[in-house]
């Protein structure tokens, strides 16, 4: 009985709540139903069914939402190989010249695997970050561009196509401009599931800063005053790794707090024994700010 999907089970150690991803339970249930669900299908499913795999898929948004932290975890979930990342300005500008080489590179792990281990083969998922950076040149060439994007775009272009052969690979594009993404790359066996990833709304940096902040409270080190509901709501527009960012800054308060000039060399009890408190992180909340503006109303 010949399993059609490339040998994609469910972690055993798998546990929702592990993934560290906070406010987009929705995204992730999408992403998974319709990209990597078929990769766990009963054997000899989707051959009833007459589909076939997602090989690529678009996840588009404004920065630091949790689109490569998504991509990383349904990975592990799946017990896919390592992620492979790369990142289009990379690809334009340090590697001019050989960009086709590098694009041909990315696949190759997992054409080998296929051709050893057809579909007993594992799950190869390759990151495609900043891919806007690519077709921006596209078609440009002419016109004074490197025409470096052109080559980049139809060498992904066809290898998607070649992967019809290939049940192991899934290709993620990640992009904060929808817009700019060659529609050829958007056709349907292409990146053809593109899901949006937005700013999270107000329960969805709770449980961020819940994330972010659960092993100070599981160490004792968050003072008890400090409320994430209340910071929830006055971080209006912060992204994840905003949030992030606005919890380090804080440690970064008690930190300058508990030392003591001229201890800099030693590091005194207080430190040793400091919390987290509120105050910290109303300071981090004045130096931490939004990338989009924290007074557009019309932004979430
Ligand atoms: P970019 O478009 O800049 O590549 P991205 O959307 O891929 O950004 P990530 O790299 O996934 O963003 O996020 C950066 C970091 O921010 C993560 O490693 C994580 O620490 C934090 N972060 C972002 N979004 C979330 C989230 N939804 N839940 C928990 N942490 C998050």
């Amino acid at each position: 009985n010949k399993r059609p999907a490339a040998n994609a089970i469910i972690s055993p150690d798998f546990k929702f709540e592990d993934m560290g991803i906070g406010g987009l339970d929705a995204e992730f249930s999408t992403i998974f139903r319709r990209a990597f669900a078929s990769r766990i299908f009963p054997p000899g499913l989707i051959e009833k069914l007459g589909i076939m795999h997602v090989k690529g898929m678009l996840l588009y948004g404004p920065p630091g939402t949790g689109k490569t932290l998504i991509a990383r975890q349904i990975g592990k979930m799946l017990n896919a190989r390592e992620p492979k990342i790369i990142n289009g300005p990379e690809v334009l500008n340090k590697y001019v010249g050989q960009s086709e080489e590098n694009i041909r590179k990315l696949f190759a792990d997992a054409e080998k695997e296929y051709k050893e281990k057809g579909d007993e083969s594992g799950l190869h998922i390759i990151i495609f970050d900043e891919l806007d950076a690519v077709c921006k040149q596209r078609g440009s060439g002419a016109g004074g561009g490197t025409g470096v994007g052109d080559s980049v775009v139809n060498q992904l272009l066809s290898k998607l196509d070649g992967v019809d052969q290939l049940n192991n690979i899934l290709l993620i594009g990640m992009t904060n401009r929808k817009d700019m993404i060659d529609d050829a790359l958007l056709r349907p066996g292409r990146l053809e599931v593109q899901i949006e990833i937005s700013l999270p709304d107000e329960t969805g940096r709770g449980q961020i800063l819940k994330i972010h902040t659960s092993k100070m409270k599981e160490n004792k080190v968050m003072g008890e005053d400090v409320n994430l509901v209340e910071l929830a709501a006055l971080t209006k527009n912060f992204s994840g790794a905003e949030l992030s960012g606005l919890v380090k800054s804080a440690t970064s308060f008690a930190f300058a707090r508990n030392i003591k000039v001229g201890t800099m060399a030693g590091v005194s009890e207080e430190v040793v024994n400091m919390k987290v408190d509120r105050n910290d992180f109303l300071n981090a909340l004045n130096e931490v700010k939004p990338a989009f503006g924290a007074d557009d109303e019309e932004l979430q």
